[in-house]
């Protein structure tokens, strides 16, 4: 099969790579029908972080169709539609059972050899893949994809952020994730949603996903601002869809006193305060989101055409042109880029 291979950072290839096959019997392979490249994936492309062994599968967002399965699977069948998650989980531990599936005490990579390929090994498929009602229509395709994690992970933030009815929910990051946040947070009834963004593109998709303001300031000013919108009270969610020390502290600085923080970008380097945390009177919740809790939910939404997180892919490439999905997305020439084998 074909399959994306980074060397190291600003190299990725496709490359001929030996198929997946079943290792233990509760695995299932499934040939993708469309990958994405993750925010999180641009890490090791800047050199931010580093890579466990090189050359390394990447991809961990897919859908497509289960071509095998081992015999200890009983929930998935061969020709389902799958949407899957990062992380494998069994569904039937305690923490799994909590809705922490992220958390799982058998958690794996969900897309062991990589999503970005033709084929790819899923872990505890019983408990980590979620079947589509039937074959999706072409057009739902996107949004199904984007379900595997960032509408997942937009949800989760808006979730931990306790956003709710008459709530103001304020964004911090205009990637794909922090855009389905504000989706998010349009489906769970919130009153005002203030998306932080300078780039025009991502501030019209955010108001189509339901943002009611745009605040283009960051940092301290960004700050201000939410303060002066919300009658110097800050918001009473915030969204932190970066991981950047900067983003961190502007989402706790955005929040007001009792109100909630949920992080989900990947944290690098963020350091916080102890006194300014204690005298915040804030909660803070978040880290990696459990896709899966939300995961049947997220795809009756999408089956029945009631949001269209699909659009936050702008650019579709096949995966032989991995690398310059990566180059479009480092350069945010592109929010979000979709890879057909
Ligand atoms: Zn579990």
């Amino acid at each position: 099969m074909r399959g994306a291979l980074m060397y190291g950072p600003g190299d990725v290839r496709v490359t001929e790579r030996e198929d997946p096959t079943i290792v233990q019997q509760t695995d299932a392979i499934v040939r993708v029908t469309a990958a994405c490249i993750c925010g999180s994936d641009l890490w090791p492309w800047r050199g931010q972080e580093d890579l466990a062994a090189t050359p390394a599968p990447m991809g961990h967002e897919y859908v497509g169709v289960v071509e095998q399965v081992g015999s200890d699977v009983t929930d998935v069948t061969v020709g389902d539609f799958v949407v899957g998650t990062f992380f494998a989980s069994d569904n039937t531990c305690e923490i799994c059972r909590a809705g922490y599936q992220t958390h799982c005490v058998q958690r794996q990579p969900g897309a062991a050899t990589g999503a970005q390929s033709e084929l790819v090994r899923v872990p505890l498929a019983d408990g980590t893949l979620v079947a589509t009602p039937g074959q999706p229509d072409a057009d739902l395709v996107p949004s199904l994809l984007a379900a595997s994690d960032v509408l997942g992970t937009g949800w989760f933030a808006a979730v931990a952020a306790e956003v709710g009815p008459g709530k103001t929910v304020a964004v911090v990051g205009d990637g794909a994730v922090g855009l389905l946040g504000v989706l998010a947070a349009r489906q769970l009834g919130a009153e005002r949603i203030i998306a932080m963004s300078r780039h025009a593109d991502r501030q019209a998709l955010a108001r189509e996903f339901g943002a009611t303001d745009v605040v283009t300031e960051r940092g301290d000013e960004g700050v201000a601002k939410i303060r002066a919108l919300t009658g110097g009270l800050g918001a009473h969610s915030v969204i932190e869809a970066v991981g950047t020390q900067e983003a961190m502290m502007q989402a706790i600085r955005s929040t007001r006193p009792g109100g909630h923080v949920g992080y989900v970008g990947v944290s690098h380097d963020v350091a916080l305060d102890g006194q300014e945390l204690f005298f915040s009177g804030v909660h803070l919740h978040g880290g990696p989101a459990p896709v899966r809790r939300f995961l049947p939910e997220l795809v009756d939404l999408i089956w029945r055409r009631e949001i269209d997180p699909g659009k936050v892919f702008d650019l579709v490439l096949p995966l032989e042109e991995a690398a310059e999905g990566y180059k479009a997305m480092d350069e945010r020439s592109a929010i979000k880029v979709l890879l057909t084998p």
